[in-house]
């Protein structure tokens, strides 16, 4: 709950100024909390819409208060969230194939790490494929994981064809009974050309060996770069079947906002956040508990 404290001092701590001890709510006051949702990166589209559904709510003579205003938007937020909201099911597919992808620095490799770490703990078999070949520092980084959560890993020399590790990960999964297998990508800044070149070569490879594979791929994104992480999330939506979203960094970013925008406008589920560099910072996604520690 403390990881969302910064959002909450941005975003509710603006909600209470303009609402608490408030009387009467007219539309000026709708237009001023429109505003502060926008700026706390809830998104225009979500907002516009919340923004709406609150007006009929006046309307119908529901908001007589700042308090009923403020107890008004937590539910619809919430709404909003649990409307796409689905948790990631590690099905009991051999092995269950999840793709990660996202650009570089959001986050990717200790994701990867922290998920590891997580199914290794449920006494699942993890396998991971460094099929990010273009940094050496990557396939380091994610084999330091692995040691340490006791995963398995397949990695190539730098500049080696991602397909290729691909490949020989599918083969040592099905050949050594893993449960879960986590590809990391390459995150160099993407063109929607490029990155769908290079998801279908990825798929190609993998569907030969596991042909309704990918069965999660995965999309990582930086909460703390706001609206970046928006045309992100549009940009890999496009381009590839992105199932399932990670936010990370909402420990110490005001930018919590930007999970209902992505829950929201791109209706794709939040799997998980990351609250922290640390292996337990990853919580599976609660919106729930999201809202009530938002409004808390
Ligand atoms: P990649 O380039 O996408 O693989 O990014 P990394 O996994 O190397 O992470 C980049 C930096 O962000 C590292 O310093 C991580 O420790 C840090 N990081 C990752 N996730 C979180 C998070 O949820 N919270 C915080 N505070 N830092 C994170």
């Amino acid at each position: 709950k403390r990881s969302l404290s910064k959002t909450h001092e941005t975003i509710i701590g603006r909600v209470d100024t303009l609402l608490l001890g408030k009387k009467q709510i007219d539309t000026d006051t709708l237009e001023e909390l429109e505003e502060i949702l926008i700026t706390a990166d809830l998104g225009v589209k979500t907002t516009v819409d919340l923004i709406r559904t609150l007006e009929q709510r006046l309307k119908r003579d529901e908001l007589q208060d700042g308090a009923a205003l403020k107890r008004a938007l937590k539910e619809e937020i919430q709404l909003r969230l649990l409307e796409h909201h689905a948790p990631l099911v590690v099905t009991d597919k051999k092995p269950f194939v999840i793709m990660v992808i996202g650009v570089n620095g959001v986050g990717k490799t200790t994701t990867i790490g922290k998920l590891a770490a997580r199914y290794a703990g449920e006494g699942k078999k993890v396998l991971l494929a460094a099929a990010d070949t273009f940094r050496a520092a990557a396939a380091e980084q994610l084999e330091t994981w692995a040691k340490r959560v006791g995963a398995d890993i397949v990695r190539h020399k730098e500049g080696a064809d991602p397909s290729a590790v691909v490949f020989d990960a599918c083969k040592a999964a099905i050949a050594r009974g893993t449960d879960v297998l986590i590809i990391d990508t390459a995150g160099r800044m993407h063109t929607k050309v490029n990155l769908m070149e290079e998801m279908k070569k990825i798929r190609r490879v993998l569907t030969r060996e596991i042909p309704d594979g990918p069965h999660e791929t995965l999309l990582v994104l930086d909460a703390a770069t706001g609206q970046n992480a928006l045309s992100q999330a549009k940009l890999f939506k496009e381009a590839a079947d992105v199932t399932g979203v990670v936010l990370t960094k909402l420990d110490g970013s005001a930018k919590g906002g930007i999970v209902v925008a992505v829950c929201h406008e791109y209706a794709l589920p939040v799997r998980f956040i990351g609250v922290g560099e640390s292996v337990e910072d990853l919580r599976a996604f609660d919106p729930v508990q999201f809202v009530d520690a938002l409004f808390q």
